[in-house]
């Protein structure tokens, strides 16, 4: 990739700062827990967004929360920024560093705290997979739903952080529907906790700020999530549609009619094509579109429900349906799903995934209108998307190497997001802002809005150096992406010399 920001240090100034901070650390730290050498900070330099990197002053690993409380007390002190980091697979540059700032690792804190079947709960420490969390929970016949397609190496404190979803959200919600309680620190060093064991907890509802806070507000040490039994039996449908339109009109139709699938989940052409390739999958690879219907419960609920989503998705325009007859092909036909971004990475160079949300009616005319920017920004793009939800994730194929194309799929993706703003939705479903989307804050944002968003980021962390520089963006900052806004793949005044 070759979009590399510049540092805000010069190099003698970022050599002073890193050995102030090395020095003041080492003396509250043991040194095993700190890398600063460039050959240790440069794996650190970005997450899953690759295009953007920056290598920071120094990656702390800390073992234990109170190793975390003494390094932010440090950084408080000295006014050094802080990016927390879980498992480095977020998608939006939550986790990229800052230059001048400190990379605080939470991935060696990975304790099963506990496990309670009885209440039905898990309690572990940020580090910890989200999948490990089921695979620990299964020896009592449960398991903790939100499922994203990285949960075999995504960390519970990113997925807190982002508010993560997954292919069985659309049933059994967000992870902000499912995590009871959570312990952070904050910059300043205090240990604070959110939410409780019980079903409620007095008091504003802080936990559903801090979840989905993208690092901004405090460092996750310990969360407690709720654990639901593994249904007795699950099967899905694979229904294929010669027209991506009639696919989206049968997504609604499938709520419309009070069915809610366990998971709903919609791949275009392109997409079922890269994936077939890569993991053989079985899927319809001459159909416009395909859907993956699932429902779960008894073996009658789910006979049941199987029976009345195929006579709405025929009524619908499904042109060919198959029903998985074992556990071996439902999983078969899942596994094309989950592996559709890995798969966009072997037909492309690079792929610039897209997270936008857009009301379930809108689907078909969203993506009629993506065919248009393929042509406008000459890039191809394969849709991928939780349609039960109206959470699409457009992957723009590109070579990174070339930066004009580079240019072309930033604008494409900012024109998209934009787009899912227009048709009533928003610019984020479950990736997050981070650094990607900073500037489509300011298109879905009033200036009053943003400001609120300030005032509770300076509620958490006053001296606002938790994640700084992310997600929110200033007045200035949209001021200047108002000069530079990018429309229909047009800059305004295009002949007006830019500097
Ligand atoms: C192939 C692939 C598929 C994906 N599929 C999905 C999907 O289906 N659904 C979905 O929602 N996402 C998906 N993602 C995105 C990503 O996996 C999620 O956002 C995930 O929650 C990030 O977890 P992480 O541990 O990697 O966090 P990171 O990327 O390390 O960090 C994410 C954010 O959380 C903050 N953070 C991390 N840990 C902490 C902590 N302990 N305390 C405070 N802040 C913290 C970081 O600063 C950053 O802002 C996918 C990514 C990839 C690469």
């Amino acid at each position: 990739m070759t979009t590399v920001l510049a540092g805000e240090l010069s190099a003698t100034s970022f050599e002073a700062r890193q050995n102030e901070l090395v020095h003041a650390l080492l003396a509250a730290v043991p040194p095993r827990i700190l890398l600063h050498r460039s050959e240790d900070t440069v794996p650190y330099e970005c997450d899953g967004l690759a295009a953007y990197r920056k290598v920071p002053l120094a990656v702390a690993l800390p073992e234990n929360e109170a190793q975390v409380q003494r390094i932010l007390q440090v950084c408080h002190r000295l006014g050094i920024p802080v990016v927390p980091r879980g498992a480095g697979t977020g998608l939006s540059g939550g986790a990229m560093p800052i230059r001048d700032g400190l990379v605080l690792s939470l991935a060696r804190l990975r304790n099963i705290v506990e496990v309670d079947p009885y209440a039905r709960t898990a309690t572990v420490q940020p580090g910890v997979r989200n999948l490990q969390i089921s695979e620990v929970a299964a020896p009592f016949g449960l398991y903790y739903a939100p499922d994203p397609s990285s949960q075999i190496a995504c960390t519970i404190g990113g997925n807190v952080s982002e508010n993560s979803g997954g292919v069985h959200c659309l049933k059994y919600g967000l992870t902000v529907h499912n995590v009871l309680r959570v312990r952070a620190v904050t910059m300043e060093g205090e240990i604070v906790e959110f939410g409780s064991l019980a079903p409620d907890s007095p008091g504003l509802d802080l936990l559903a700020v801090l979840i989905g806070s993208e690092g901004m507000f405090a460092i996750v040490t310990e969360v407690t999530v709720r654990l639901i039994p593994k249904p007795q039996t699950a099967q899905v449908i694979m229904a294929s549609f010669d027209d991506v339109e009639k696919g989206g009109e049968a997504v609604a139709a499938i709520i419309a009619a009070g069915l809610i699938p366990a998971g709903l989940e919609m791949m275009d052409k392109p997409a079922t094509r890269a994936v077939e390739e890569f993991v053989h999958a079985g899927y319809d690879t001459e159909a416009e579109a395909i859907l993956l219907c699932e429902s779960d419960g008894t073996p009658e609920e789910v006979a049941e429900e199987i029976d009345r989503m195929t006579s709405v998705l025929r009524k619908h325009g499904a042109a060919r349906i198959q029903v998985s007859r074992s556990e071996p092909e439902r999983l078969r036909f899942w596994s094309g799903r989950k592996n559709a971004f890995p798969a966009a990475g072997r037909v492309s160079p690079d792929y610039y995934c897209m997270d936008g949300t857009i009301p379930r009616r809108s689907i078909g005319l969203l993506l009629k209108r993506i065919a248009e920017m393929e042509h406008r920004y000459a890039l191809r793009c394969m849709n991928v998307f939780h349609a039960g939800d109206g959470n699409m994730h457009p992957l723009i194929l590109f070579n990174g190497s070339d930066l004009d194309e580079w240019h072309r799929a930033e604008a494409f993706g900012a024109d998209i997001l934009e787009c899912c703003v227009e048709l009533g939705g928003t610019i984020t479903g479950e990736h997050g802002v981070g650094i990607e989307k900073i500037n489509s804050m300011c298109v879905q944002f009033s200036p009053e809005e943003r400001d609120a968003f300030f005032a509770v980021k300076r509620a958490f962390d006053p001296a606002g150096l938790l994640n700084a520089d992310k997600a929110i963006p200033t007045r200035a900052r949209c001021a200047d992406y108002g000069k530079m806004h990018i429309v229909r793949g047009q800059l305004p005044f295009p002949d007006l010399p830019r500097f």
